[in-house]
């Protein structure tokens, strides 16, 4: 019997990718997305290979989700999660953090299925703890435009942890660092979408502060690859999944110029409230306990990166 696994957010850039790649392990996937900024297009050939077993389900996991049927895992994937997009839906962001979480983690439990969510880096807010262990409790600010994410984030990891202890829930919780690649939005505002459609087409390229802010970029196949992994594990504690291969914005403004030949200037912007100085993520426990390292070197994945934005720049 194949095990069958329910995708929120299935429409999204991650949600797709897990999608696909679990389809690809002879998994079942239902997915379910509400395309506030998921994308049809994401989804579109998803089941058309042959021997993939896809159904979709239109739904916003805020509301009560039902599907019918046995479910073995339940990935908990659906959330607005650039910058602007979570600033421009604070009270979505919030409730799908909250609400969805609590439906996707009763499906879970009603159908003795394993839950896993997605968490983000962004749970350490502005860091003063550098890597990022995850044993580290954090530093965010509750009331600023990010909080709606950060806190959001935060409570569906409360919430997860308290129906593994009360209910027994099998969960495991991903925390998320900077992740690129095909099928993120080209106006999604995050740095490396951004850069690719500003240097594509020759505009300036917009980098906010100084530059010197520093992220760790992962390419979307290494974080799939650890979050399969942590998905088939006995794992209950958090798990960075992150690259360690840490970058100035500024540098990797100026890499895709160059990746791209592009012809654009760095102009600087004012840097956003409460935007992170620095961010890199200690994997000690993913390589231990998942045997997962990243493996996609930066200019393989930005040449992967580069030729999809290249179909999407008009
Ligand atoms: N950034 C930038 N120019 C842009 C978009 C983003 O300089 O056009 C910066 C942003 O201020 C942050 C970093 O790039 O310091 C990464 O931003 P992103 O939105 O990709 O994700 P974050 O890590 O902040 O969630």
């Amino acid at each position: 019997m194949k095990k069958r696994i329910v995708i929120t957010g299935a429409a999204g850039f991650i949600g797709s990718h897990l999608a696909e790649t679990l389809l690809d392990r002879d998994y079942t996937v239902v997915g379910l997305d509400n395309f506030v900024t998921g994308d049809r297009a994401n989804i579109a050939g998803m089941a058309n290979r042959a021997g993939r077993d896809f159904t979709f389900i239109e739904h916003n996991v805020s509301n009560y989700i039902t599907v019918d049927g046995p479910v073995d895992y339940v990935l908990n994937w659906a959330s607005p999660a650039s910058p602007i997009d979570y600033m421009d839906l604070p009270i979505q962001t919030l409730k799908v953090g909250s609400l969805g979480t609590l439906n996707a983690l009763g499906l879970a439990k009603a159908k003795n299925a394993v839950f896993v969510t997605a968490s983000t880096s962004e749970v350490y807010g502005d860091p003063l703890e550098h890597p990022q262990k995850e044993t580290y409790w954090g530093h965010v600010n509750p009331i600023g435009p990010r909080s709606v994410y950060d806190e959001a984030k935060r409570f569906a990891e409360a919430l997860t942890m308290a129906y593994h202890r009360t209910h027994k829930v099998n969960t495991k919780i991903v925390r998320i660092f900077n992740t690129y690649g095909p099928r993120m939005r080209l106006n999604d505002g995050r740095a490396v979408p951004a850069f690719m459609s500003q240097a594509l087409r020759n505009e300036d390229v917009t980098v906010f502060g100084d530059g010197s802010q520093t992220r760790s970029f992962t390419y979307v196949s290494d974080l799939v690859d650890g979050i399969i992994r942590l998905m088939l594990s006995n794992e209950n504690d958090p798990v960075n999944l992150g690259n360690p291969r840490e970058m100035t914005i500024k540098a990797i403004a100026e890499t895709i110029i160059r990746m791209t030949g592009s012809k654009s200037r760095l102009i600087y912007k004012p840097l956003p409230v409460d935007d992170p100085k620095q961010r890199r993520p200690d994997i000690t426990r993913a390589r231990t306990i998942l045997g997962w390292e990243p493996k996609v070197q930066l200019d393989e994945g930005l040449v992967k990166t580069i030729e999809y934005f290249r179909t999407k720049v008009g």
